[in-house]
């Protein structure tokens, strides 16, 4: 407001005299407010009745929220402030700090319930329906036309009752296996361009025509589980369609959830055996240096946020390393640029730095990794005890941590067999199990060399070399120096040593990788190469420490069979739809699970049986009869379609391969990257 405005509002005589300043010797409490106002918002926020819910999306946070309902209606959503009351079996309590949770989707969830968006019905295709309604006829190149089979994006879809959906649903899966079982529905498999190898694999069950994925399952295993479910009850329709008994019934093929969803980490299994690692959320609080590569924990992490804003709080430092400035960098103490899909070659580069440097912990290395194992370098297999040990059997206990704590079984074991180090003090080989590890190793008076290589000889008198995992790497490494990993990464030098400065000065380090990431192609290497500057400092197996993705997994959990609860998930995703227990109060392992569909295991044409030598029989295949099978994909339209290089061309290519000689072919270095 101007001067001039200010002279009109006092020519206007408005009453100015609110804006006179208060007496400063009167106490501005000492007089009664009158507080009816604050009725309105007492009256607002009064609520019947309340009920908690669990908000369960694909971010896998799976808050807790309390509904507060006025006359039949959610009018808001809340925290419940409880999870300290939260406790497992044995007693273990969450604590006070995981309050409050939700985000503001958690908290608005209602208005997409009452909202006008939300589908409150089943809809159709207009097209697929008109289909269902003529009796499901055979989808001639007319009739796809005709029922928008070839054009489903420009159709419309229509609203359809609940009894009528699940009659369509029921008729299509019927009329489907009918068509495509027997011998006539494999004609016409074939006929409609169906590979030869996929319509045998069918073996005359109309039901392997339909394939069904129950997404994200573990956020909602009885509802989206549900459709593996129904997948594994078309046995009954296969039945029904070819009068096979239970033992030859086939249901639908699966979609794997693993392969088509992706989000965890494919290298983590490479490295300790399991699915994924994943830390609980609680344990960020405790990390002294968190690393997000390729992460969001700012935007995905949503309500969980909070624990890596603490560990700040903490003194602890944050580092980011993405193409991208994002969110995550805004806090982040530093951030490294990098180019997309070279985050393996940063971490070789920073392990490298770190063991040139002497960056690591020597005793956690010997006592804890595998860089102690000997690797045949003929076959670069680690070497079995086995194999130079006449008469060789394992000392691994059946009272010891792998069998007892970690489930290993005899099967198990007999399969992996038992490692050798050489101890620096017998200076010969040793056998180490298992169980061998940190106290374990020491009090054996084990004392692992790091480096060398040696010769043996092997129980059948061959002499063969071997070398330290450690040693390997040293070669390995050479390609990762400073330079190298700069120009590959196109990350800045500073900061690269930087990092590796920081994981080798500051504990508990950990390192989150992105679901993101986990989709590509460099994911698996990745993946590994992040647990070794880890494994150079120790950061593994402590609060605060280790290489995780988050993507939900220890979910999984929950659900696992085992011998003492019954079949786990698998009894509702594969309950025998021939012996289905329909006692509510049924225990776990009254279950039967069957599975009678199939995944996603390659068809196989070629196929030899063999017996081996303990009785088996097997089916083999020549990798030149599988390698039709792959080649398939690529005949000439389609790969000039691919790559689009003129098909002339590529016979003329393939022409001068076959009629010259000698052919050398020169793979540039940047396209191996
Ligand atoms: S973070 Fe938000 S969307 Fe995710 S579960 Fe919690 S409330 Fe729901």
């Amino acid at each position: 407001m101007g001067i001039g405005t200010g002279t009109a509002a006092l020519a206007s005589g408005l009453p100015l005299r609110l804006l006179a300043s208060a007496r400063p010797d009167e106490n501005p409490l000492a007089g009664s407010v009158d507080r009816a106002w604050e009725k309105i918002y007492r009256d607002q926020y009064k609520y019947d009745r309340s009920f908690d819910w669990v908000c369960s999306p694909n971010d896998t946070h799976a808050c807790r929220v309390r509904a507060f309902v006025r006359n039949g209606i959610v009018t808001r959503l809340g925290n419940t402030y409880d999870y300290q009351t939260y406790g497992d079996l044995y007693g273990n309590k969450a604590t006070a700090n995981w309050n409050p949770r939700q985000c503001a989707k958690g908290y608005t969830f209602h208005r997409v319930i009452y909202g006008p968006y939300r589908l409150k019905h089943p809809i159709v295709r207009k097209g697929w329906k008109a289909w269902a309604d003529a009796g499901f006829p055979e989808l001639t190149p007319e009739n796809r036309a005709r029922y928008k089979f070839d054009s489903r994006g420009q159709d419309e879809f229509m609203q359809i009752s609940w009894d009528d959906v699940f009659n369509d649903i029921a008729k299509a899966l019927a009329a489907i296996s009918t068509r495509y079982s027997g011998e006539e529905g494999a004609k016409k498999l074939l006929a409609q361009g169906y590979q030869p190898e996929m319509v045998k694999e069918m073996g005359g069950a109309g039901t392997r025509t339909i394939k069904m994925r129950g997404g994200m399952g573990l956020l909602g295993v009885i509802g989206k589980y549900g459709m593996y479910r129904l997948n594994n009850s078309l046995a009954l329709l296969d039945a029904k369609i070819r009068g096979v008994d239970h033992d030859h019934a086939r249901a639908g093929r699966n979609f794997s959830n693993y392969t088509w969803h992706g989000d965890q980490a494919p290298g983590h299994p490479w490295v300790h055996g399991l699915q994924a690692s994943d830390c609980d959320f609680n344990d960020l609080r405790s990390s002294k240096l968190i690393i997000m590569d390729g992460k969001n924990l700012v935007e995905n992490k949503l309500t969980d946020s909070h624990w890596f804003i603490e560990c700040m709080e903490r003194g602890a430092k944050i580092v980011v390393i993405a193409p991208e400035y994002g969110p995550p960098s805004t806090k982040a103490d530093y951030w490294i640029p990098i180019r997309p899909t070279t985050d393996a070659a940063l971490w070789l580069g920073v392990t490298k730095l770190m063991i040139d440097r002497k960056w690591y912990d020597e005793s956690f290395v010997k006592r804890f990794t595998d860089f102690p194992l000997l690797v045949r370098t003929d076959n670069l297999k680690r070497l079995h005890a086995h194999e130079i040990f006449p008469n060789y059997r394992s000392p691994l206990s059946a009272e010891g941590p792998s069998m007892k704590i970690q489930g290993l079984t005899k099967e198990q074991h007999a399969k992996l067999g038992d490692f050798v180090i050489w101890d620096a003090k017998k200076n010969g080989p040793v056998a180490v199990t298992r169980d061998d590890v940190g106290e374990t190793m020491t009090k054996k008076g084990i004392e692992p060399a790091l480096e060398g290589t040696f010769k043996l000889k092997l129980v059948d008198g061959k002499e063969i070399e071997v070398a330290t995992l450690w040693t390997l790497y040293q070669t390995h490494l050479k390609d990762y120096d400073l330079e190298t990993v700069a120009e590959i990464t196109q990350a800045p030098k500073n900061l690269i040593e930087q990092l590796a400065q920081d994981i080798a000065t500051m504990k508990p380090v950990a390192i989150h990788q992105g679901e993101g990431i986990n989709h590509w192609f460099h994911a698996t290497e990745m993946n590994r190469a992040s647990y070794l500057p880890l494994m150079l400092t120790g950061n593994i197996g402590k609060r605060g420490a280790g290489s995780h993705t988050w993507a939900g997994n220890y979910k999984a959990a929950l659900f696992q069979g085992s011998p003492w609860t019954g079949p786990g998930f698998k009894g509702w995703v594969a309950e025998d739809p021939f012996d289905i227990n329909l006692d509510p109060k049924a225990p776990g392992k009254a279950l039967k699970a069957h599975a009678y569909t199939k995944d996603e295991e390659p068809a196989l044409e070629g196929i030899f049986k063999v017996k081996l030598a303990d009785g088996k029989e097997i089916e083999v295949a020549t990798l030149w009869t599988l390698y039709q099978t792959h080649l398939k994909d690529y005949d000439l339209d389609t790969v000039a379609e691919i790559t689009q290089a003129p098909k002339n061309l590529i016979e003329q290519l393939a022409q001068d391969i076959a009629t010259m000689k000698p052919v050398a072919i020169h793979q540039g270095e940047g396209i191996n990257h």
